[in-house]
This record gives structure tokens, C-alpha cells and sequence, in this order.
């Protein structure tokens, strides 16, 4: 299954369908983001893309992430010391656990998330349309480097 090609496709159809241009390197950028899988920052982001088009400006990174976000296509999280981080691979909320010494970001498989989301429903009367739930927490690889 080639489902990264078919995110990518889907997010650059998109881009175009809202009428922004498509360039070689913007679709670089949206490549890197429908690929990782580890939340990347801008940084990591402008670095990949360098390799292949090394005029790319970060100006233009930061502005092709933030057409995503405006479209829906790229979720920002970020540890709170301003530096954000984006899943552009699963555009659907989902919640994250987040380590704070190593900075990894995952997607935890989280069973309760459902009920929680009734449970909340039946307390407040809301229709829940979406949620945003980030966990903060130190890795097993991090734990054991401090002890
Ligand atoms: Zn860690
Ligand atoms: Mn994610």
C-alpha cells in the first residue's frame, strides 16, 4: 500500500483546489509532513528539504505549513517554549504523549478516548465535534538515561 503517496497527492490536490500555487518545493514540504511520523519541527522540516532544492527560503516552509493548517491538512503541537511541532500524516485529532527531555512526540493508542468523549458529552450537554489532548511525560530511553 502506498498510503504516504496518496496523503501527499490528496494534501497537494487540495492545496491546488483552494487556488494556492503549487511549486517543486512546496510540494517538497508537503512531502516531509504526509511522511514523518515523528511530528516534525520547522527546522526539520527545512533541513529535508534543502537536500533536494537548497534555494528553498524557511519563510516558505513556514508559510506552506500554515496554508495546511488553514485548510485542515497539518495539526500544531508544540512543548510551550515555542517551538511547534506538526503531524501532517494523520489529519484526524488524535493525542499525543510528548517527552519532555527528548522532545519525541507519539501516537498513543489510547482505548478510553471514546468513553471519555461520552462521558464529557453526558456531563455537559456539548456535541463533541473534535478534542485536543496532549500528554507530557519523561521516555523509557530518557528514564533510563537518568538513572
Ligand atoms: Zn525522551
Ligand atoms: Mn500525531
Amino acid at each position: 500500500m502506498n498510503g504516504w503517496t496518496s496523503r501527499l497527492d490528496y494534501m497537494v490536490e487540495k492545496l491546488k483546489g483552494k487556488g494556492f500555487r503549487i511549486t517543486p518545493q512546496r510540494i517538497a514540504i508537503v512531502e516531509v509532513l504526509a511522511n514523518s511520523c515523528d511530528h516534525p519541527g520547522v527546522d526539520q522540516i527545512y533541513r529535508e528539504v534543502i537536500k533536494r532544492f537548497p534555494t528553498t527560503s524557511l519563510a516558505t516552509v513556514y508559510k506552506t505549513i500554515s496554508l495546511l493548517k488553514e485548510i485542515g491538512e497539518v495539526t500544531e503541537m508544540g512543548f510551550g517554549d515555542g517551538s511547534n511541532r506538526y503531524d501532517g500524516r494523520n489529519p484526524h485529532p488524535h493525542p499525543h504523549i510528548m517527552c519532555v527531555k527528548c522532545k519525541s512526540i507519539i501516537d498513543p493508542d489510547l482505548s478510553s478516548l471514546n468513553e471519555m468523549s461520552k462521558e464529557l458529552s453526558a456531563e455537559t450537554g456539548y456535541k463533541i465535534v473534535s478534542h485536543r489532548l496532549d500528554f507530557f511525560g519523561v521516555c523509557p530511553d530518557c528514564q533510563k538515561k537518568i538513572e
